[in-house]
Protein backbone atom coordinates (compact mmCIF):
# COMPACT_ATOMS: atom_id res chain seq x y z
CA UNK A 1 0.00 0.00 0.00
CA UNK A 2 1.33 3.53 -1.56
CA UNK A 3 0.86 6.49 0.67
CA UNK A 4 0.39 9.98 -0.33
CA UNK A 5 0.81 13.39 1.57
CA UNK A 6 -0.74 16.32 0.47
CA UNK A 7 0.49 19.16 2.44
CA UNK A 8 -2.49 21.68 1.93
CA UNK A 9 -5.64 21.92 0.91
CA UNK A 10 -6.50 25.20 -1.08
CA UNK A 11 -7.17 24.62 -4.74
CA UNK A 12 -4.26 22.58 -6.12
CA UNK A 13 -3.77 20.46 -3.08
CA UNK A 14 -7.41 20.18 -2.70
CA UNK A 15 -7.86 19.11 -6.40
CA UNK A 16 -4.27 16.57 -6.20
CA UNK A 17 -5.92 14.73 -2.99
CA UNK A 18 -8.97 13.70 -4.70
CA UNK A 19 -8.10 13.42 -8.07
CA UNK A 20 -5.74 10.80 -6.54
CA UNK A 21 -8.23 9.43 -4.03
CA UNK A 22 -10.53 8.39 -6.85
CA UNK A 23 -7.92 6.80 -9.12
CA UNK A 24 -6.27 5.14 -6.47
CA UNK A 25 -9.42 3.74 -4.54
CA UNK A 26 -8.77 2.16 -0.99
CA UNK A 27 -6.01 0.13 -1.99
CA UNK A 28 -3.86 3.26 -1.57
CA UNK A 29 -3.79 5.47 1.34
CA UNK A 30 -4.36 9.49 0.76
CA UNK A 31 -3.57 12.06 3.32
CA UNK A 32 -3.91 15.85 3.67
CA UNK A 33 -2.55 17.97 6.10
CA UNK A 34 -3.85 21.40 6.70
CA UNK A 35 -4.40 23.99 8.72
CA UNK A 36 -7.59 25.16 8.28
CA UNK A 37 -11.27 23.27 9.02
CA UNK A 38 -12.73 25.40 6.25
CA UNK A 39 -12.32 25.05 2.37
CA UNK A 40 -12.25 28.72 1.14
CA UNK A 41 -13.26 29.29 -2.43
CA UNK A 42 -10.94 32.28 -2.61
CA UNK A 43 -12.21 34.22 -5.61
CA UNK A 44 -15.49 34.98 -4.72
CA UNK A 45 -13.50 36.27 -0.92
CA UNK A 46 -13.97 39.58 -2.92
CA UNK A 47 -17.42 39.62 -2.94
CA UNK A 48 -17.73 38.97 0.98
CA UNK A 49 -15.06 42.43 1.27
CA UNK A 50 -18.17 44.45 -0.06
CA UNK A 51 -20.92 42.92 2.20
CA UNK A 52 -22.03 40.83 -1.20
CA UNK A 53 -21.80 37.25 0.42
CA UNK A 54 -20.89 35.70 3.64
CA UNK A 55 -17.86 33.96 5.08
CA UNK A 56 -20.13 31.10 5.07
CA UNK A 57 -20.93 30.90 1.34
CA UNK A 58 -17.46 31.18 -0.03
CA UNK A 59 -16.57 27.83 2.66
CA UNK A 60 -17.27 24.77 3.81
CA UNK A 61 -15.93 22.04 6.59
CA UNK A 62 -13.80 19.46 4.85
CA UNK A 63 -13.10 17.04 7.40
CA UNK A 64 -17.14 15.68 6.33
CA UNK A 65 -15.97 15.84 2.55
CA UNK A 66 -12.81 13.96 3.52
CA UNK A 67 -14.31 11.19 5.41
CA UNK A 68 -16.72 10.30 2.57
CA UNK A 69 -14.11 10.39 -0.08
CA UNK A 70 -11.55 8.16 2.15
CA UNK A 71 -8.77 10.87 2.50
CA UNK A 72 -6.74 10.48 6.11
CA UNK A 73 -7.37 14.75 6.98
CA UNK A 74 -5.41 16.02 9.72
CA UNK A 75 -6.04 19.86 10.47
CA UNK A 76 -2.83 20.52 11.27
CA UNK A 77 -0.03 22.23 9.39
CA UNK A 78 3.71 20.86 8.25
CA UNK A 79 6.42 22.15 10.43
CA UNK A 80 9.48 20.18 9.18
CA UNK A 81 10.53 17.70 6.16
CA UNK A 82 12.75 14.95 6.37
CA UNK A 83 12.82 13.60 2.67
CA UNK A 84 15.36 10.83 3.48
CA UNK A 85 13.48 9.97 6.76
CA UNK A 86 15.22 9.85 10.02
CA UNK A 87 17.91 7.53 11.25
CA UNK A 88 15.34 4.47 12.62
CA UNK A 89 13.31 5.30 9.20
CA UNK A 90 14.67 5.76 5.65
CA UNK A 91 10.85 6.56 3.91
CA UNK A 92 10.43 10.15 3.49
CA UNK A 93 8.08 11.98 6.36
CA UNK A 94 7.06 15.47 7.24
CA UNK A 95 7.07 16.79 10.57
CA UNK A 96 3.64 18.49 11.60
CA UNK A 97 1.76 20.54 14.74
CA UNK A 98 -2.19 19.72 14.59
CA UNK A 99 -4.25 23.31 15.07
CA UNK A 100 -7.36 21.81 16.00
CA UNK A 101 -9.38 22.41 19.53
CA UNK A 102 -8.61 19.08 20.88
CA UNK A 103 -5.01 18.35 19.52
CA UNK A 104 -3.58 22.30 19.39
CA UNK A 105 0.36 22.72 19.26
CA UNK A 106 0.61 18.35 19.27
CA UNK A 107 3.44 17.06 17.12
CA UNK A 108 3.39 14.30 14.70
CA UNK A 109 5.59 12.77 11.88
CA UNK A 110 4.17 11.50 8.71
CA UNK A 111 5.59 8.77 6.51
CA UNK A 112 5.27 9.35 2.55
CA UNK A 113 6.13 7.52 -0.24
CA UNK A 114 5.24 10.55 -2.40
CA UNK A 115 4.81 14.18 -1.07
CA UNK A 116 2.71 17.28 -2.95
CA UNK A 117 3.59 20.36 -1.26
CA UNK A 118 0.16 22.84 -1.84
CA UNK A 119 1.04 25.49 0.41
CA UNK A 120 0.33 28.02 -1.08
CA UNK A 121 1.18 31.58 -0.08
CA UNK A 122 2.22 32.93 2.83
CA UNK A 123 0.60 36.36 3.67
CA UNK A 124 3.97 38.59 4.09
CA UNK A 125 1.84 41.56 5.65
CA UNK A 126 5.51 42.32 7.68
CA UNK A 127 7.58 43.21 5.14
CA UNK A 128 5.82 46.14 4.71
CA UNK A 129 5.42 48.38 8.31
CA UNK A 130 1.58 48.67 9.06
CA UNK A 131 0.36 46.59 6.37
CA UNK A 132 -2.96 44.61 7.01
CA UNK A 133 -5.33 43.47 9.76
CA UNK A 134 -2.98 43.64 12.20
CA UNK A 135 -1.83 47.62 10.69
CA UNK A 136 -4.01 49.95 9.07
CA UNK A 137 -5.38 48.47 5.98
CA UNK A 138 -7.79 45.85 5.18
CA UNK A 139 -7.07 42.35 3.09
CA UNK A 140 -9.53 39.86 1.26
CA UNK A 141 -7.05 37.00 0.78
CA UNK A 142 -8.76 35.20 3.21
CA UNK A 143 -12.43 35.00 4.13
CA UNK A 144 -12.36 36.45 7.49
CA UNK A 145 -9.96 39.30 6.02
CA UNK A 146 -12.96 40.11 3.55
CA UNK A 147 -15.32 39.99 6.73
CA UNK A 148 -13.29 42.72 8.32
CA UNK A 149 -12.32 44.68 4.97
CA UNK A 150 -16.95 44.60 4.27
CA UNK A 151 -17.28 46.06 7.80
CA UNK A 152 -14.45 48.65 7.03
CA UNK A 153 -15.96 49.56 3.80
CA UNK A 154 -19.71 49.91 5.51
CA UNK A 155 -17.84 52.74 7.89
CA UNK A 156 -16.52 54.48 5.15
CA UNK A 157 -20.50 54.35 3.14
CA UNK A 158 -21.86 55.29 6.46
CA UNK A 159 -19.84 58.17 6.58
CA UNK A 160 -20.69 59.40 2.91
CA UNK A 161 -24.35 58.92 3.78
CA UNK A 162 -23.83 61.72 6.62
CA UNK A 163 -22.28 63.84 3.84
CA UNK A 164 -18.24 63.76 4.53
CA UNK A 165 -16.07 63.02 1.98
CA UNK A 166 -14.00 59.89 1.81
CA UNK A 167 -11.05 58.29 0.24
CA UNK A 168 -10.48 54.86 -0.72
CA UNK A 169 -7.73 53.49 -1.54
CA UNK A 170 -6.92 49.13 -3.10
CA UNK A 171 -3.75 48.23 -4.26
CA UNK A 172 -0.81 46.57 -3.77
CA UNK A 173 1.11 47.15 0.04
CA UNK A 174 4.52 45.84 -1.82
CA UNK A 175 6.42 46.41 -4.41
CA UNK A 176 6.76 42.91 -5.25
CA UNK A 177 3.45 41.89 -4.97
CA UNK A 178 1.64 39.54 -7.31
CA UNK A 179 -2.48 38.93 -7.88
CA UNK A 180 -2.58 42.44 -9.36
CA UNK A 181 -6.65 41.16 -10.93
CA UNK A 182 -7.48 40.21 -7.35
CA UNK A 183 -6.97 44.02 -6.15
CA UNK A 184 -8.45 45.32 -10.02
CA UNK A 185 -11.54 43.18 -9.31
CA UNK A 186 -12.48 44.59 -5.93
CA UNK A 187 -11.40 48.68 -6.51
CA UNK A 188 -14.38 47.91 -9.31
CA UNK A 189 -16.47 46.22 -7.11
CA UNK A 190 -16.03 48.64 -4.21
CA UNK A 191 -16.68 51.45 -6.93
CA UNK A 192 -20.18 49.29 -8.05
CA UNK A 193 -21.04 49.37 -4.48
CA UNK A 194 -20.46 53.28 -3.92
CA UNK A 195 -23.07 53.69 -6.85
CA UNK A 196 -25.64 51.79 -6.06
CA UNK A 197 -25.05 53.03 -2.11
CA UNK A 198 -25.31 56.48 -3.90
CA UNK A 199 -22.15 58.21 -2.47
CA UNK A 200 -20.10 57.60 -5.28
CA UNK A 201 -19.49 61.61 -5.79
CA UNK A 202 -18.81 61.51 -1.85
CA UNK A 203 -15.67 59.44 -2.55
CA UNK A 204 -12.09 59.77 -4.19
CA UNK A 205 -11.49 56.08 -5.21
CA UNK A 206 -7.11 55.27 -5.87
CA UNK A 207 -6.34 52.38 -7.67
CA UNK A 208 -2.39 52.05 -6.70
CA UNK A 209 -0.48 49.19 -7.92
CA UNK A 210 2.83 47.77 -8.57
CA UNK A 211 2.53 47.24 -11.81
CA UNK A 212 4.10 49.39 -14.78
CA UNK A 213 1.21 50.31 -16.65
CA UNK A 214 -2.38 49.24 -16.29
CA UNK A 215 -3.35 45.62 -17.38
CA UNK A 216 -0.26 44.66 -16.52
CA UNK A 217 -1.42 41.94 -14.15
CA UNK A 218 2.20 40.48 -13.58
CA UNK A 219 1.97 38.71 -16.77
CA UNK A 220 3.43 41.93 -18.68
CA UNK A 221 0.18 42.82 -20.52
CA UNK A 222 -1.51 41.45 -23.71
CA UNK A 223 -2.86 42.27 -26.60
CA UNK A 224 -6.08 41.57 -27.48
CA UNK A 225 -7.60 40.58 -31.29
CA UNK A 226 -10.83 42.74 -30.98
CA UNK A 227 -13.22 42.91 -34.21
CA UNK A 228 -11.99 46.74 -34.65
CA UNK A 229 -8.47 45.20 -34.41
CA UNK A 230 -5.48 45.13 -31.79
CA UNK A 231 -6.08 46.38 -28.42
CA UNK A 232 -3.40 46.32 -25.42
CA UNK A 233 -4.89 45.39 -22.12
CA UNK A 234 -3.52 49.11 -21.00
CA UNK A 235 -5.76 51.21 -23.24
CA UNK A 236 -8.14 48.56 -22.12
CA UNK A 237 -7.96 49.32 -18.28
CA UNK A 238 -7.16 52.82 -19.28
CA UNK A 239 -10.74 53.26 -20.59
CA UNK A 240 -12.69 51.33 -18.21
CA UNK A 241 -10.59 53.13 -15.36
CA UNK A 242 -11.20 56.45 -16.52
CA UNK A 243 -14.88 55.19 -17.58
CA UNK A 244 -15.45 54.65 -13.88
CA UNK A 245 -13.96 57.96 -12.18
CA UNK A 246 -10.58 55.93 -10.78
CA UNK A 247 -8.11 57.61 -10.29
CA UNK A 248 -4.19 55.26 -10.78
CA UNK A 249 -1.32 55.44 -9.09
CA UNK A 250 1.27 53.33 -11.64
CA UNK A 251 4.74 51.71 -10.75
CA UNK A 252 4.57 52.36 -6.68
CA UNK A 253 6.52 50.57 -4.04
CA UNK A 254 4.65 50.99 -0.49
CA UNK A 255 7.11 51.78 2.08
CA UNK A 256 4.74 51.68 4.95
CA UNK A 257 0.60 51.91 6.40
CA UNK A 258 0.29 54.82 9.01
CA UNK A 259 -2.82 55.32 10.21
CA UNK A 260 -4.70 56.76 7.57
CA UNK A 261 -1.76 57.22 5.11
CA UNK A 262 -0.22 55.21 3.09
CA UNK A 263 3.58 56.05 2.03
CA UNK A 264 4.95 55.19 -1.53
CA UNK A 265 8.20 55.71 -3.56
CA UNK A 266 8.12 54.94 -7.46
CA UNK A 267 10.55 54.06 -9.91
CA UNK A 268 11.09 58.30 -11.32
CA UNK A 269 12.29 58.72 -7.33
CA UNK A 270 8.82 60.70 -6.63
CA UNK A 271 8.46 59.91 -2.74
CA UNK A 272 5.05 60.67 -1.47
CA UNK A 273 2.27 59.78 0.46
CA UNK A 274 -1.97 59.42 -0.05
CA UNK A 275 -4.14 60.07 3.14
CA UNK A 276 -7.17 57.21 3.50
CA UNK A 277 -9.94 56.56 5.06
CA UNK A 278 -10.45 53.31 4.02
CA UNK A 279 -7.34 50.72 2.26
CA UNK A 280 -7.36 47.56 1.18
CA UNK A 281 -3.99 46.60 0.39
CA UNK A 282 -2.84 43.13 -0.84
CA UNK A 283 0.56 41.39 0.80
CA UNK A 284 3.36 40.60 -0.99
CA UNK A 285 3.48 36.49 -1.25
CA UNK A 286 6.29 34.50 -0.13
CA UNK A 287 6.41 30.42 -0.01
CA UNK A 288 6.16 28.45 3.30
CA UNK A 289 9.82 26.89 3.56
CA UNK A 290 9.85 24.05 5.43
CA UNK A 291 13.00 23.44 7.55
CA UNK A 292 14.26 20.21 6.11
CA UNK A 293 16.86 17.95 6.92
CA UNK A 294 18.49 15.28 5.51
CA UNK A 295 19.13 11.69 7.49
CA UNK A 296 21.86 12.94 9.18
CA UNK A 297 20.42 15.84 10.21
CA UNK A 298 21.81 18.43 8.32
CA UNK A 299 19.81 21.29 6.92
CA UNK A 300 19.33 20.76 3.14
CA UNK A 301 16.33 23.15 3.09
CA UNK A 302 18.08 25.54 0.15
CA UNK A 303 17.98 22.00 -1.89
CA UNK A 304 14.38 22.32 -1.91
CA UNK A 305 13.29 25.78 -1.40
CA UNK A 306 13.98 28.80 -3.22
CA UNK A 307 15.59 32.02 -1.07
CA UNK A 308 11.62 33.65 -1.38
CA UNK A 309 10.09 30.53 0.28
CA UNK A 310 8.86 28.79 -3.01
CA UNK A 311 9.79 24.98 -3.62
CA UNK A 312 11.97 24.56 -6.95
CA UNK A 313 10.81 22.22 -9.10
CA UNK A 314 12.12 21.13 -12.85
CA UNK A 315 12.37 24.79 -13.96
CA UNK A 316 15.96 26.41 -14.91
CA UNK A 317 16.28 28.28 -12.03
CA UNK A 318 19.77 30.10 -13.44
CA UNK A 319 20.04 33.69 -13.02
CA UNK A 320 19.77 35.45 -16.73
CA UNK A 321 19.20 39.05 -17.63
CA UNK A 322 15.07 39.63 -18.16
CA UNK A 323 16.15 39.17 -21.79
CA UNK A 324 17.06 36.28 -21.78
CA UNK A 325 14.52 34.71 -19.65
CA UNK A 326 12.42 31.88 -22.07
CA UNK A 327 8.97 29.94 -21.64
CA UNK A 328 11.45 26.76 -22.03
CA UNK A 329 12.54 28.12 -18.12
CA UNK A 330 9.22 27.13 -16.61
CA UNK A 331 8.31 23.82 -15.33
CA UNK A 332 6.14 20.80 -16.72
CA UNK A 333 6.12 18.35 -14.01
CA UNK A 334 6.57 20.21 -10.92
CA UNK A 335 8.66 17.65 -9.60
CA UNK A 336 11.39 17.73 -7.14
CA UNK A 337 15.21 17.70 -9.18
CA UNK A 338 16.48 16.37 -6.09
CA UNK A 339 13.51 14.25 -4.79
CA UNK A 340 11.55 12.60 -7.69
CA UNK A 341 8.47 11.83 -5.35
CA UNK A 342 8.12 15.20 -3.71
CA UNK A 343 6.11 17.64 -6.20
CA UNK A 344 4.96 21.21 -5.54
CA UNK A 345 1.97 22.63 -7.48
CA UNK A 346 0.26 25.81 -7.18
CA UNK A 347 1.41 29.12 -5.56
CA UNK A 348 4.39 26.36 -3.72
CA UNK A 349 6.25 25.94 -6.98
CA UNK A 350 8.85 28.36 -7.14
CA UNK A 351 8.39 30.33 -10.79
CA UNK A 352 11.54 30.71 -12.19
CA UNK A 353 11.55 34.16 -13.44
CA UNK A 354 9.08 37.37 -13.34
CA UNK A 355 7.05 37.83 -16.41
CA UNK A 356 6.41 41.51 -15.94
CA UNK A 357 9.91 43.61 -16.41
CA UNK A 358 11.10 44.24 -13.37
CA UNK A 359 12.00 47.57 -11.83
CA UNK A 360 13.36 49.05 -8.98
CA UNK A 361 12.82 52.31 -7.24
CA UNK A 362 16.14 54.75 -6.94
CA UNK A 363 16.76 53.50 -3.53
CA UNK A 364 16.82 50.11 -4.52
CA UNK A 365 13.25 48.86 -3.69
CA UNK A 366 11.38 46.46 -6.13
CA UNK A 367 8.79 47.93 -8.20
CA UNK A 368 8.47 44.06 -9.73
CA UNK A 369 5.06 42.21 -10.12
CA UNK A 370 5.57 38.54 -9.11
CA UNK A 371 4.16 36.07 -11.68
CA UNK A 372 0.32 35.29 -10.70
CA UNK A 373 -0.56 31.42 -10.51
CA UNK A 374 -4.23 31.51 -10.65
CA UNK A 375 -6.81 28.87 -9.83
CA UNK A 376 -6.96 27.30 -13.01
CA UNK A 377 -3.03 26.67 -13.34
CA UNK A 378 -3.04 25.53 -9.91
CA UNK A 379 -5.96 23.13 -10.09
CA UNK A 380 -4.37 21.73 -13.40
CA UNK A 381 -1.08 21.07 -11.96
CA UNK A 382 -3.15 19.53 -8.92
CA UNK A 383 -4.78 17.43 -11.25
CA UNK A 384 -1.19 16.05 -13.37
CA UNK A 385 0.56 15.91 -10.34
CA UNK A 386 -2.03 13.49 -8.75
CA UNK A 387 -2.07 11.15 -12.59
CA UNK A 388 2.08 11.14 -12.04
CA UNK A 389 2.13 10.16 -9.03
CA UNK A 390 -1.32 7.50 -9.71
CA UNK A 391 0.70 6.27 -12.68
CA UNK A 392 3.61 4.92 -10.64
CA UNK A 393 2.36 3.83 -7.75
CA UNK A 394 -0.04 1.67 -10.18
CA UNK A 395 2.85 0.63 -12.43
CA UNK A 396 4.89 -0.03 -9.52
CA UNK A 397 7.30 1.93 -11.01
CA UNK A 398 8.74 5.23 -8.91
CA UNK A 399 10.46 6.12 -12.26
CA UNK A 400 7.85 5.99 -14.65
CA UNK A 401 7.12 9.30 -16.72
CA UNK A 402 5.93 12.71 -15.31
CA UNK A 403 2.37 13.98 -16.89
CA UNK A 404 3.02 17.52 -17.83
CA UNK A 405 1.14 21.11 -17.59
CA UNK A 406 3.01 23.97 -18.55
CA UNK A 407 2.28 27.50 -17.70
CA UNK A 408 3.63 28.30 -21.07
CA UNK A 409 1.19 25.77 -22.96
CA UNK A 410 -1.84 26.44 -21.02
CA UNK A 411 -4.36 29.33 -21.06
CA UNK A 412 -5.94 31.03 -18.29
CA UNK A 413 -9.10 33.10 -18.33
CA UNK A 414 -9.63 35.99 -15.18
CA UNK A 415 -13.10 37.33 -14.50
CA UNK A 416 -12.95 40.01 -12.61
CA UNK A 417 -16.56 40.90 -11.82
CA UNK A 418 -17.33 44.46 -11.42
CA UNK A 419 -20.71 43.94 -9.17
CA UNK A 420 -22.45 40.94 -8.40
CA UNK A 421 -26.27 41.00 -8.96
CA UNK A 422 -28.23 39.34 -11.28
CA UNK A 423 -29.02 42.28 -13.52
CA UNK A 424 -26.47 44.64 -12.69
CA UNK A 425 -23.54 42.85 -12.49
CA UNK A 426 -21.29 43.00 -15.44
CA UNK A 427 -17.36 41.35 -15.49
CA UNK A 428 -14.63 42.36 -17.36
CA UNK A 429 -13.30 38.36 -18.80
CA UNK A 430 -9.76 38.34 -20.00
CA UNK A 431 -8.85 35.32 -21.52
CA UNK A 432 -4.97 34.62 -22.57
CA UNK A 433 -3.15 31.82 -24.12
CA UNK A 434 -0.31 31.02 -22.95
CA UNK A 435 0.12 32.79 -19.55
CA UNK A 436 3.22 32.80 -19.91
CA UNK A 437 4.25 34.20 -23.15
CA UNK A 438 6.28 31.88 -25.35
CA UNK A 439 7.78 34.20 -28.02
CA UNK A 440 9.12 31.16 -29.91
CA UNK A 441 5.77 30.08 -31.13
CA UNK A 442 4.08 33.75 -31.21
CA UNK A 443 7.11 36.05 -32.01
CA UNK A 444 4.83 39.11 -31.80
CA UNK A 445 3.15 39.08 -28.55
CA UNK A 446 4.23 35.42 -27.00
CA UNK A 447 0.49 34.81 -26.99
CA UNK A 448 -2.10 33.20 -29.55
CA UNK A 449 -3.79 35.99 -30.61
CA UNK A 450 -6.97 33.97 -31.53
CA UNK A 451 -7.25 32.86 -27.24
CA UNK A 452 -6.37 36.44 -26.19
CA UNK A 453 -9.46 38.54 -25.81
CA UNK A 454 -10.88 40.61 -23.43
CA UNK A 455 -14.81 40.98 -23.16
CA UNK A 456 -16.94 43.33 -20.71
CA UNK A 457 -20.28 42.22 -19.66
CA UNK A 458 -23.21 41.11 -18.07
CA UNK A 459 -22.46 37.55 -19.21
CA UNK A 460 -19.12 37.54 -17.80
CA UNK A 461 -20.88 38.73 -14.46
CA UNK A 462 -23.30 34.72 -14.56
CA UNK A 463 -20.13 33.14 -15.87
CA UNK A 464 -18.31 34.44 -12.78
CA UNK A 465 -21.38 33.47 -10.36
CA UNK A 466 -21.83 30.04 -11.55
CA UNK A 467 -18.58 29.19 -11.63
CA UNK A 468 -18.45 30.39 -7.84
CA UNK A 469 -21.51 27.29 -7.43
CA UNK A 470 -19.59 25.01 -9.67
CA UNK A 471 -16.07 24.90 -8.12
CA UNK A 472 -18.04 24.85 -4.51
CA UNK A 473 -20.13 21.69 -6.39
CA UNK A 474 -16.76 20.35 -7.01
CA UNK A 475 -14.69 21.21 -3.96
CA UNK A 476 -17.56 19.27 -2.39
CA UNK A 477 -16.53 16.08 -4.12
CA UNK A 478 -20.37 16.13 -5.60
CA UNK A 479 -21.96 13.21 -7.74
CA UNK A 480 -19.88 13.61 -11.04
CA UNK A 481 -17.31 16.23 -9.56
CA UNK A 482 -14.60 14.91 -11.76
CA UNK A 483 -16.17 15.99 -14.58
CA UNK A 484 -15.83 20.00 -13.85
CA UNK A 485 -12.74 21.53 -15.39
CA UNK A 486 -10.14 22.77 -13.07
C1 LIG B 1 -8.57 37.89 -3.08
C2 LIG B 1 -8.15 36.91 -4.11
C3 LIG B 1 -8.94 36.75 -5.24
C4 LIG B 1 -8.57 35.84 -6.21
N1 LIG B 1 -9.35 35.70 -7.33
C5 LIG B 1 -9.03 34.79 -8.26
C6 LIG B 1 -9.86 34.59 -9.41
O1 LIG B 1 -10.86 35.28 -9.60
N2 LIG B 1 -9.52 33.63 -10.29
C7 LIG B 1 -8.41 32.84 -10.09
O2 LIG B 1 -8.15 31.98 -10.92
N3 LIG B 1 -7.61 33.00 -9.04
C8 LIG B 1 -7.89 33.96 -8.12
N4 LIG B 1 -7.08 34.12 -7.03
C9 LIG B 1 -5.90 33.25 -6.90
C10 LIG B 1 -6.29 31.88 -6.34
O3 LIG B 1 -6.94 32.04 -5.12
C11 LIG B 1 -5.02 31.08 -6.20
O4 LIG B 1 -4.48 30.89 -7.48
C12 LIG B 1 -5.24 29.71 -5.61
O5 LIG B 1 -5.89 29.78 -4.38
C13 LIG B 1 -3.90 29.02 -5.47
O6 LIG B 1 -4.11 27.72 -5.01
P1 LIG B 1 -3.07 27.02 -4.03
O7 LIG B 1 -3.65 25.69 -3.73
O8 LIG B 1 -1.72 27.11 -4.58
O9 LIG B 1 -3.08 27.94 -2.72
P2 LIG B 1 -4.27 28.12 -1.67
O10 LIG B 1 -5.57 27.98 -2.35
O11 LIG B 1 -3.98 29.39 -0.94
O12 LIG B 1 -4.10 26.89 -0.68
C14 LIG B 1 -2.98 26.73 0.17
C15 LIG B 1 -3.34 25.74 1.25
O13 LIG B 1 -2.18 25.41 2.00
C16 LIG B 1 -2.50 25.46 3.37
N5 LIG B 1 -1.27 25.65 4.15
C17 LIG B 1 -0.61 26.80 4.42
N6 LIG B 1 0.47 26.54 5.17
C18 LIG B 1 0.51 25.20 5.38
C19 LIG B 1 1.39 24.33 6.08
N7 LIG B 1 2.47 24.78 6.73
N8 LIG B 1 1.10 23.01 6.08
C20 LIG B 1 0.02 22.53 5.43
N9 LIG B 1 -0.84 23.31 4.75
C21 LIG B 1 -0.59 24.63 4.71
C22 LIG B 1 -3.51 26.60 3.46
O14 LIG B 1 -4.21 26.57 4.67
C23 LIG B 1 -4.36 26.28 2.25
O15 LIG B 1 -5.29 25.25 2.54
C24 LIG B 1 -7.40 35.06 -6.05
C25 LIG B 1 -6.60 35.22 -4.92
C26 LIG B 1 -6.96 36.16 -3.97
C27 LIG B 1 -6.08 36.34 -2.75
Amino acid sequence: MARIVVLGAGVAGHTAAMHAKRRLGRAHEVIVVSPNANWNWIPSNIWVGVGKMTAKQVTFPLAPVYKRLGIEYHQAKAVGLLPEGDATDATGAVDIEYTDADRRGQPARLRYDYLINATGPKLRFDLTPGLGPDGHSVSVCTSGHATQASAALDEVIARMKAGRRQTLVVGMGHGACTCEGAAFEYVFNVDHVLREQGVRELADVIYLTNEHELGDFGVGGMVFSQKSGQVTSEQWMQSLFTERGIRVILQAHVTEVAEGVVHYEQIDGTVAQQAFDFAMLLPPFRGVALPTVDRAGTDIADKLFAANGFMKVDADYAAKPYEEWSAKDWPRTYESPVFPNVFAVGIAFAPPHAISRPYQTPSGAPVAPAPPRTGMPSGTQGKVVAQTVVDRIKHNNPTAPARTASMTAMGAACIASIGAGLRTGAAATITMSPIVPDREHFPETGRDPKSTFGEIGLAGHWLKRLLHTLFIYKAKARPGWWLIPE
